[in-house]
Protein backbone atom coordinates (compact mmCIF):
# COMPACT_ATOMS: atom_id res chain seq x y z
CA UNK A 1 0.00 0.00 0.00
CA UNK A 2 1.35 3.47 -1.06
CA UNK A 3 1.35 5.97 2.10
CA UNK A 4 -1.56 8.83 0.95
CA UNK A 5 -1.80 12.04 2.03
CA UNK A 6 -4.52 12.66 5.09
CA UNK A 7 -8.60 12.97 4.92
CA UNK A 8 -8.80 17.19 3.95
CA UNK A 9 -5.23 17.55 3.72
CA UNK A 10 -4.52 18.64 -0.50
CA UNK A 11 -1.28 19.05 -2.53
CA UNK A 12 -1.62 22.27 -4.77
CA UNK A 13 -0.29 21.79 -7.82
CA UNK A 14 2.17 24.17 -9.75
CA UNK A 15 -0.91 25.83 -11.61
CA UNK A 16 -2.48 26.62 -8.53
CA UNK A 17 0.55 27.56 -6.43
CA UNK A 18 0.87 30.23 -9.51
CA UNK A 19 -2.64 31.74 -8.81
CA UNK A 20 -2.41 31.49 -5.17
CA UNK A 21 0.84 33.43 -5.20
CA UNK A 22 -1.17 35.92 -7.66
CA UNK A 23 -3.83 36.28 -5.61
CA UNK A 24 -1.72 36.87 -2.46
CA UNK A 25 0.64 39.61 -4.31
CA UNK A 26 -2.88 41.47 -5.20
CA UNK A 27 -4.00 41.07 -2.33
CA UNK A 28 -0.80 42.42 -0.17
CA UNK A 29 -1.13 45.41 -2.78
CA UNK A 30 -4.16 46.08 -1.22
CA UNK A 31 -3.54 45.95 2.24
CA UNK A 32 -0.62 47.69 1.84
CA UNK A 33 -2.36 50.75 0.51
CA UNK A 34 -4.26 50.83 3.35
CA UNK A 35 -1.39 51.29 6.02
CA UNK A 36 -1.38 47.25 6.91
CA UNK A 37 1.68 46.09 8.16
CA UNK A 38 2.28 42.39 8.19
CA UNK A 39 3.06 39.94 10.77
CA UNK A 40 3.66 36.79 11.16
CA UNK A 41 2.09 34.38 13.53
CA UNK A 42 2.97 30.52 14.87
CA UNK A 43 1.02 27.83 13.80
CA UNK A 44 0.60 26.37 16.81
CA UNK A 45 -0.90 28.46 19.91
CA UNK A 46 -2.21 27.36 23.52
CA UNK A 47 -5.55 25.55 23.19
CA UNK A 48 -6.60 27.38 26.19
CA UNK A 49 -6.13 30.55 23.32
CA UNK A 50 -9.02 29.69 21.45
CA UNK A 51 -11.41 28.49 24.45
CA UNK A 52 -11.01 32.08 25.34
CA UNK A 53 -11.53 33.86 22.27
CA UNK A 54 -13.64 31.76 19.77
CA UNK A 55 -15.02 30.48 22.24
CA UNK A 56 -15.59 27.07 24.20
CA UNK A 57 -18.91 26.74 22.83
CA UNK A 58 -18.30 27.52 18.97
CA UNK A 59 -18.29 24.74 16.69
CA UNK A 60 -14.52 25.46 15.37
CA UNK A 61 -13.50 24.81 19.01
CA UNK A 62 -15.99 22.15 20.77
CA UNK A 63 -16.09 20.40 17.11
CA UNK A 64 -13.02 20.82 14.18
CA UNK A 65 -10.25 21.99 16.77
CA UNK A 66 -7.20 19.86 16.02
CA UNK A 67 -5.54 19.85 19.52
CA UNK A 68 -3.12 17.41 21.30
CA UNK A 69 -1.43 17.55 24.50
CA UNK A 70 2.59 18.10 24.37
CA UNK A 71 5.07 16.00 26.27
CA UNK A 72 4.76 18.83 29.38
CA UNK A 73 1.19 18.35 29.81
CA UNK A 74 0.15 21.94 27.83
CA UNK A 75 -2.85 21.36 25.66
CA UNK A 76 -1.87 22.78 22.18
CA UNK A 77 -3.89 23.43 19.26
CA UNK A 78 -3.61 23.75 15.25
CA UNK A 79 -4.72 27.37 15.08
CA UNK A 80 -8.25 27.14 13.18
CA UNK A 81 -8.18 30.38 12.59
CA UNK A 82 -5.97 33.69 12.78
CA UNK A 83 -7.67 36.78 15.01
CA UNK A 84 -6.96 35.10 18.55
CA UNK A 85 -3.43 35.19 17.51
CA UNK A 86 -2.94 38.35 16.22
CA UNK A 87 -4.62 39.57 19.22
CA UNK A 88 -2.54 37.91 21.75
CA UNK A 89 0.61 39.13 19.79
CA UNK A 90 -0.63 42.40 19.83
CA UNK A 91 -0.93 42.40 23.83
CA UNK A 92 2.29 40.40 24.13
CA UNK A 93 4.42 42.23 22.38
CA UNK A 94 2.85 45.65 23.83
CA UNK A 95 1.64 47.01 20.60
CA UNK A 96 -1.29 48.37 22.51
CA UNK A 97 1.03 50.62 24.10
CA UNK A 98 3.12 51.00 21.09
CA UNK A 99 1.11 51.43 18.13
CA UNK A 100 -2.40 51.86 20.09
CA UNK A 101 -4.08 52.08 16.50
CA UNK A 102 -2.74 49.68 14.59
CA UNK A 103 -3.32 47.43 10.82
CA UNK A 104 -2.30 44.21 10.88
CA UNK A 105 -2.09 40.96 8.19
CA UNK A 106 -1.12 38.07 8.21
CA UNK A 107 -1.60 34.93 5.80
CA UNK A 108 -0.93 31.31 5.93
CA UNK A 109 -2.92 27.91 6.65
CA UNK A 110 -5.25 26.86 9.36
CA UNK A 111 -6.46 23.92 10.43
CA UNK A 112 -10.21 22.60 10.95
CA UNK A 113 -11.32 18.80 11.26
CA UNK A 114 -14.23 19.65 9.10
CA UNK A 115 -16.25 16.96 6.72
CA UNK A 116 -13.99 17.42 3.21
CA UNK A 117 -15.65 18.72 -0.01
CA UNK A 118 -15.48 21.50 -2.61
CA UNK A 119 -14.24 24.74 -1.33
CA UNK A 120 -13.91 22.77 2.42
CA UNK A 121 -10.96 21.18 3.43
CA UNK A 122 -9.26 20.60 6.63
CA UNK A 123 -5.95 22.38 6.04
CA UNK A 124 -6.78 25.66 4.30
CA UNK A 125 -4.89 29.13 4.27
CA UNK A 126 -6.45 32.57 4.85
CA UNK A 127 -5.26 36.25 4.44
CA UNK A 128 -6.72 37.99 7.19
CA UNK A 129 -6.47 41.24 8.28
CA UNK A 130 -7.05 43.36 11.70
CA UNK A 131 -7.70 46.87 12.64
CA UNK A 132 -6.90 48.20 16.48
CA UNK A 133 -7.85 50.80 18.41
CA UNK A 134 -10.78 52.39 16.65
CA UNK A 135 -14.53 51.93 17.29
CA UNK A 136 -15.69 54.59 15.72
CA UNK A 137 -18.10 54.03 12.54
CA UNK A 138 -15.14 54.91 10.16
CA UNK A 139 -13.39 52.26 10.88
CA UNK A 140 -16.05 49.91 9.85
CA UNK A 141 -16.71 51.81 6.51
CA UNK A 142 -12.92 51.84 6.17
CA UNK A 143 -12.60 48.01 7.03
CA UNK A 144 -15.53 47.28 4.10
CA UNK A 145 -14.32 49.45 1.39
CA UNK A 146 -10.88 47.20 1.78
CA UNK A 147 -12.72 44.22 2.13
CA UNK A 148 -14.58 45.07 -1.43
CA UNK A 149 -11.10 46.44 -3.01
CA UNK A 150 -9.46 43.33 -2.79
CA UNK A 151 -12.18 41.68 -4.04
CA UNK A 152 -11.83 43.60 -7.37
CA UNK A 153 -7.97 43.50 -7.36
CA UNK A 154 -8.29 39.85 -7.26
CA UNK A 155 -11.15 39.68 -10.01
CA UNK A 156 -13.60 37.70 -7.94
CA UNK A 157 -16.64 37.28 -9.85
CA UNK A 158 -20.12 38.09 -8.93
CA UNK A 159 -19.47 39.30 -5.27
CA UNK A 160 -21.80 40.48 -2.74
CA UNK A 161 -21.05 41.64 0.89
CA UNK A 162 -23.87 40.75 3.65
CA UNK A 163 -24.10 42.85 6.27
CA UNK A 164 -25.53 42.47 9.57
CA UNK A 165 -25.26 44.01 13.31
CA UNK A 166 -24.87 42.15 16.27
CA UNK A 167 -25.64 44.25 18.64
CA UNK A 168 -23.27 44.46 21.50
CA UNK A 169 -22.96 43.55 25.78
CA UNK A 170 -26.01 46.04 26.36
CA UNK A 171 -28.59 44.93 23.90
CA UNK A 172 -27.50 41.00 23.12
CA UNK A 173 -28.72 39.28 26.46
CA UNK A 174 -31.95 40.16 25.95
CA UNK A 175 -32.01 39.61 22.59
CA UNK A 176 -30.01 36.19 22.80
CA UNK A 177 -32.83 35.45 25.64
CA UNK A 178 -35.74 36.08 23.26
CA UNK A 179 -34.10 34.29 20.26
CA UNK A 180 -33.95 31.03 22.67
CA UNK A 181 -37.27 31.51 23.77
CA UNK A 182 -38.54 31.19 20.48
CA UNK A 183 -36.20 28.50 19.88
CA UNK A 184 -37.90 26.59 22.64
CA UNK A 185 -41.88 26.99 21.20
CA UNK A 186 -40.63 25.17 17.90
CA UNK A 187 -37.90 22.87 19.62
CA UNK A 188 -39.95 19.99 17.56
CA UNK A 189 -39.44 21.13 14.66
CA UNK A 190 -35.25 21.76 14.85
CA UNK A 191 -32.46 19.34 13.89
CA UNK A 192 -30.81 17.22 17.11
CA UNK A 193 -27.85 20.10 16.20
CA UNK A 194 -30.06 23.26 16.83
CA UNK A 195 -31.39 21.73 20.03
CA UNK A 196 -28.24 21.64 21.23
CA UNK A 197 -27.29 25.19 20.15
CA UNK A 198 -31.04 26.67 22.43
CA UNK A 199 -29.68 27.19 25.26
CA UNK A 200 -25.30 27.13 24.27
CA UNK A 201 -25.51 28.91 21.56
CA UNK A 202 -28.72 30.26 20.19
CA UNK A 203 -27.49 32.53 17.51
CA UNK A 204 -26.59 29.69 15.55
CA UNK A 205 -30.08 28.72 15.25
CA UNK A 206 -30.71 31.71 12.61
CA UNK A 207 -27.74 30.20 9.69
CA UNK A 208 -28.49 26.54 10.03
CA UNK A 209 -28.83 24.92 6.78
CA UNK A 210 -31.39 22.78 7.56
CA UNK A 211 -34.40 23.11 5.30
CA UNK A 212 -36.76 21.90 8.82
CA UNK A 213 -34.61 24.54 10.95
CA UNK A 214 -35.06 27.32 8.13
CA UNK A 215 -38.63 27.10 8.02
CA UNK A 216 -39.09 26.99 11.75
CA UNK A 217 -36.94 30.17 12.44
CA UNK A 218 -38.72 32.06 9.77
CA UNK A 219 -40.29 34.23 12.00
CA UNK A 220 -37.67 34.40 14.75
CA UNK A 221 -36.84 37.93 15.92
CA UNK A 222 -33.74 39.40 14.72
CA UNK A 223 -31.19 40.80 16.02
CA UNK A 224 -31.12 44.52 14.12
CA UNK A 225 -34.62 44.98 15.18
CA UNK A 226 -33.69 44.81 18.66
CA UNK A 227 -30.76 47.56 18.69
CA UNK A 228 -30.08 49.27 21.65
CA UNK A 229 -29.76 53.11 20.35
CA UNK A 230 -25.88 53.24 20.26
CA UNK A 231 -25.90 50.21 18.24
CA UNK A 232 -28.62 51.19 15.99
CA UNK A 233 -26.61 54.80 15.42
CA UNK A 234 -23.32 53.24 14.80
CA UNK A 235 -24.64 50.84 12.12
CA UNK A 236 -27.06 53.58 10.31
CA UNK A 237 -23.36 55.72 10.25
CA UNK A 238 -21.49 52.38 8.91
CA UNK A 239 -24.33 52.19 6.26
CA UNK A 240 -24.26 56.07 5.63
CA UNK A 241 -20.37 56.13 5.36
CA UNK A 242 -20.36 53.56 2.70
CA UNK A 243 -23.09 54.63 0.32
CA UNK A 244 -20.69 58.23 0.26
CA UNK A 245 -17.63 55.93 -0.22
CA UNK A 246 -19.51 53.62 -3.37
CA UNK A 247 -19.39 50.64 -1.58
CA UNK A 248 -22.44 48.27 -2.09
CA UNK A 249 -24.05 45.91 0.65
CA UNK A 250 -26.82 43.95 1.28
CA UNK A 251 -28.85 43.78 4.80
CA UNK A 252 -29.13 40.10 5.29
CA UNK A 253 -30.64 40.16 9.15
CA UNK A 254 -30.34 36.37 9.44
CA UNK A 255 -26.35 36.39 9.21
CA UNK A 256 -24.12 35.71 12.14
CA UNK A 257 -20.82 34.72 12.71
CA UNK A 258 -19.54 30.98 14.04
CA UNK A 259 -16.83 33.44 16.48
CA UNK A 260 -18.15 34.07 19.30
CA UNK A 261 -16.45 37.25 20.14
CA UNK A 262 -18.31 39.46 17.03
CA UNK A 263 -20.22 42.46 18.45
CA UNK A 264 -21.54 45.00 16.23
CA UNK A 265 -20.53 45.18 12.46
CA UNK A 266 -20.14 41.60 10.69
CA UNK A 267 -20.18 40.42 7.48
CA UNK A 268 -19.55 38.23 4.87
CA UNK A 269 -18.36 38.23 1.52
CA UNK A 270 -20.06 35.55 -0.79
CA UNK A 271 -19.41 35.22 -4.38
CA UNK A 272 -21.32 33.44 -7.40
CA UNK A 273 -20.62 29.64 -8.56
CA UNK A 274 -18.82 28.20 -5.52
CA UNK A 275 -22.01 26.31 -4.16
CA UNK A 276 -22.71 25.19 -1.09
CA UNK A 277 -19.13 26.84 0.40
CA UNK A 278 -20.03 30.52 -1.19
CA UNK A 279 -18.13 32.49 1.36
CA UNK A 280 -14.70 33.29 0.29
CA UNK A 281 -14.27 35.66 3.38
CA UNK A 282 -15.85 36.69 6.56
CA UNK A 283 -15.32 39.07 9.44
CA UNK A 284 -16.55 41.91 11.97
CA UNK A 285 -16.24 44.22 15.19
CA UNK A 286 -15.19 42.53 18.10
CA UNK A 287 -14.42 45.03 20.68
CA UNK A 288 -13.42 43.51 23.88
CA UNK A 289 -11.61 40.57 22.76
CA UNK A 290 -8.45 42.18 23.19
CA UNK A 291 -9.66 42.44 27.15
CA UNK A 292 -10.56 39.17 27.17
CA UNK A 293 -6.97 38.21 26.59
CA UNK A 294 -5.58 40.24 28.65
CA UNK A 295 -4.95 43.14 27.26
CA UNK A 296 -6.35 47.47 27.71
CA UNK A 297 -9.99 47.87 26.71
CA UNK A 298 -9.15 48.33 23.28
CA UNK A 299 -11.82 48.17 20.18
CA UNK A 300 -11.39 46.00 16.87
CA UNK A 301 -12.33 44.92 14.13
CA UNK A 302 -11.06 42.48 11.18
CA UNK A 303 -11.54 39.82 8.17
CA UNK A 304 -10.30 36.92 7.19
CA UNK A 305 -10.49 35.65 3.49
CA UNK A 306 -10.13 31.84 2.56
CA UNK A 307 -7.51 31.17 0.05
CA UNK A 308 -8.75 28.33 -1.28
CA UNK A 309 -12.54 30.21 -2.43
CA UNK A 310 -10.44 33.21 -3.50
CA UNK A 311 -8.82 31.05 -6.07
CA UNK A 312 -12.38 29.10 -6.99
CA UNK A 313 -14.25 31.96 -7.47
CA UNK A 314 -12.16 34.13 -9.59
CA UNK A 315 -9.97 31.22 -11.60
CA UNK A 316 -10.33 31.59 -15.22
CA UNK A 317 -12.70 29.00 -16.94
CA UNK A 318 -10.86 25.74 -18.73
CA UNK A 319 -8.62 22.94 -18.00
CA UNK A 320 -6.46 23.26 -15.04
CA UNK A 321 -3.18 20.39 -16.44
CA UNK A 322 -2.04 21.15 -12.75
CA UNK A 323 1.71 21.02 -14.07
CA UNK A 324 2.74 24.07 -15.92
CA UNK A 325 6.48 24.93 -14.96
CA UNK A 326 7.52 28.36 -14.98
CA UNK A 327 8.27 29.52 -18.55
CA UNK A 328 11.56 28.31 -19.63
CA UNK A 329 13.20 30.66 -22.73
CA UNK A 330 16.11 28.52 -23.11
CA UNK A 331 16.79 24.86 -23.57
CA UNK A 332 20.16 23.67 -22.81
CA UNK A 333 20.77 20.48 -25.39
CA UNK A 334 24.47 18.62 -24.63
CA UNK A 335 24.33 15.50 -26.81
CA UNK A 336 26.77 13.29 -25.22
CA UNK A 337 28.95 13.11 -21.56
CA UNK A 338 31.52 14.92 -22.91
CA UNK A 339 28.88 18.09 -23.18
CA UNK A 340 27.73 17.88 -19.76
CA UNK A 341 29.72 19.95 -17.97
CA UNK A 342 30.36 22.55 -20.40
CA UNK A 343 26.43 23.07 -20.37
CA UNK A 344 25.77 22.97 -17.05
CA UNK A 345 28.44 25.77 -16.61
CA UNK A 346 26.89 27.83 -19.07
CA UNK A 347 22.86 27.50 -18.32
CA UNK A 348 24.10 28.93 -14.83
CA UNK A 349 26.09 31.46 -16.40
CA UNK A 350 23.03 32.67 -18.53
CA UNK A 351 20.55 32.20 -16.05
CA UNK A 352 22.78 34.84 -13.69
CA UNK A 353 21.54 37.13 -16.49
CA UNK A 354 18.28 36.50 -15.48
CA UNK A 355 17.13 34.27 -18.56
CA UNK A 356 15.57 30.57 -17.22
CA UNK A 357 17.62 27.94 -18.53
CA UNK A 358 16.39 24.03 -18.37
CA UNK A 359 19.14 21.85 -18.62
CA UNK A 360 18.09 18.50 -20.65
CA UNK A 361 19.17 15.15 -19.93
CA UNK A 362 23.24 14.35 -21.51
CA UNK A 363 22.36 11.02 -21.93
CA UNK A 364 19.14 11.68 -24.54
CA UNK A 365 18.91 11.85 -28.30
CA UNK A 366 18.81 15.58 -29.94
CA UNK A 367 15.87 14.35 -31.66
CA UNK A 368 14.00 13.67 -27.69
CA UNK A 369 15.52 16.74 -26.49
CA UNK A 370 14.04 19.20 -29.28
CA UNK A 371 10.57 17.35 -28.53
CA UNK A 372 10.52 18.45 -24.84
CA UNK A 373 11.81 22.14 -26.19
CA UNK A 374 8.66 21.93 -28.08
CA UNK A 375 6.76 20.69 -25.50
CA UNK A 376 7.84 23.66 -22.68
CA UNK A 377 7.59 26.28 -25.38
CA UNK A 378 11.46 27.03 -25.41
CA UNK A 379 11.84 29.81 -28.01
CA UNK A 380 15.89 28.66 -28.20
CA UNK A 381 17.88 25.57 -27.71
CA UNK A 382 21.26 26.02 -27.34
CA UNK A 383 23.06 22.77 -28.95
CA UNK A 384 26.43 21.17 -27.29
CA UNK A 385 27.07 18.29 -29.39
CA UNK A 386 30.55 16.18 -29.91
CA UNK A 387 31.42 19.05 -32.78
CA UNK A 388 30.47 22.02 -30.74
CA UNK A 389 32.72 21.01 -28.23
CA UNK A 390 35.32 20.32 -30.30
CA UNK A 391 35.05 23.81 -31.99
CA UNK A 392 34.00 25.66 -28.60
CA UNK A 393 30.69 27.49 -30.53
CA UNK A 394 27.36 26.10 -29.45
CA UNK A 395 24.76 26.09 -32.19
CA UNK A 396 21.61 27.93 -31.15
CA UNK A 397 18.41 26.87 -33.22
CA UNK A 398 15.15 29.17 -33.01
CA UNK A 399 12.33 27.32 -31.94
CA UNK A 400 10.21 30.53 -33.80
CA UNK A 401 11.84 30.12 -36.94
CA UNK A 402 12.71 26.54 -36.82
CA UNK A 403 16.66 27.53 -38.04
CA UNK A 404 20.10 26.59 -36.61
CA UNK A 405 22.19 29.17 -36.40
CA UNK A 406 25.93 27.43 -36.40
CA UNK A 407 28.87 28.61 -33.88
CA UNK A 408 26.73 31.48 -33.01
CA UNK A 409 28.78 32.01 -30.00
CA UNK A 410 31.61 30.55 -28.13
CA UNK A 411 31.32 28.83 -24.97
CA UNK A 412 33.57 31.07 -23.09
CA UNK A 413 31.78 34.07 -24.63
CA UNK A 414 30.25 36.79 -21.86
CA UNK A 415 26.93 36.01 -20.95
CA UNK A 416 25.58 39.20 -22.11
CA UNK A 417 27.29 39.20 -24.73
CA UNK A 418 25.36 35.90 -26.12
CA UNK A 419 22.43 37.57 -25.12
CA UNK A 420 22.91 40.40 -27.54
CA UNK A 421 23.42 37.85 -29.52
CA UNK A 422 20.10 36.11 -29.22
CA UNK A 423 18.30 39.33 -29.23
CA UNK A 424 19.66 39.90 -32.77
CA UNK A 425 18.39 36.08 -33.79
CA UNK A 426 14.73 36.81 -32.57
CA UNK A 427 13.33 39.05 -29.99
CA UNK A 428 12.40 36.79 -26.88
CA UNK A 429 11.15 38.29 -23.50
CA UNK A 430 13.66 37.82 -20.66
CA UNK A 431 10.91 36.77 -18.67
P1 LIG B 1 -18.12 28.50 6.56
O1 LIG B 1 -19.45 29.09 6.80
O2 LIG B 1 -17.86 28.26 5.11
O3 LIG B 1 -17.81 27.32 7.42
P2 LIG B 1 -16.71 30.10 8.45
O4 LIG B 1 -17.71 31.05 8.94
O5 LIG B 1 -16.39 28.90 9.26
O6 LIG B 1 -17.09 29.64 6.95
P3 LIG B 1 -14.54 31.91 8.89
O7 LIG B 1 -14.16 31.32 10.18
O8 LIG B 1 -15.22 33.21 8.87
O9 LIG B 1 -15.40 30.85 8.05
O10 LIG B 1 -13.28 31.96 7.93
C1 LIG B 1 -13.17 32.93 6.89
C2 LIG B 1 -13.07 32.27 5.54
O11 LIG B 1 -12.16 31.17 5.56
C3 LIG B 1 -14.34 31.67 5.02
O12 LIG B 1 -15.17 32.63 4.46
C4 LIG B 1 -13.83 30.69 4.00
O13 LIG B 1 -13.53 31.35 2.78
C5 LIG B 1 -12.56 30.21 4.60
N1 LIG B 1 -12.74 28.90 5.25
C6 LIG B 1 -13.27 28.63 6.47
N2 LIG B 1 -13.25 27.31 6.72
C7 LIG B 1 -12.70 26.72 5.62
C8 LIG B 1 -12.39 25.37 5.27
N3 LIG B 1 -12.62 24.36 6.10
N4 LIG B 1 -11.83 25.14 4.06
C9 LIG B 1 -11.58 26.15 3.21
N5 LIG B 1 -11.82 27.45 3.49
C10 LIG B 1 -12.39 27.74 4.69
MG1 LIG C 1 -17.02 26.93 9.27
Amino acid sequence: MNVTSIKGFRDVLPDEAARRRAILDATRGVLESYGYAEIELPLLEKGELFQRSVGATSDIVEKEMYAFEDRDGTLIALRPEGTASAVRAYVENGLTRSLPVGRLWYSGPMFRRERPQKGRYRQFSQIGAEFFGRDDAAADAETLCLVADICAAVGVRGTRIDLNSLGDAACRPAYREALSEYGRLHASELCTDCCARLERNPLRLLDCKNPGCKAAMSAAPLMIDHLCDPCRAHHDEVLRLLGVAGVAVTANPRMVRGLDYYCRTAFEVVAEGLGAQDAVGGGGRYDGLVAALGGPDMAGIGFAFGLERLDLASRPDGDDLGVAAAAVKILMAPVGEAAAGPALALARRLRQTGLRVEMESPGRRLKAQMKHADKIGARFVVILGDAEIASGRATVRDMRAQLDHASLFGLADDATAIVTKLEQIGQFEQR
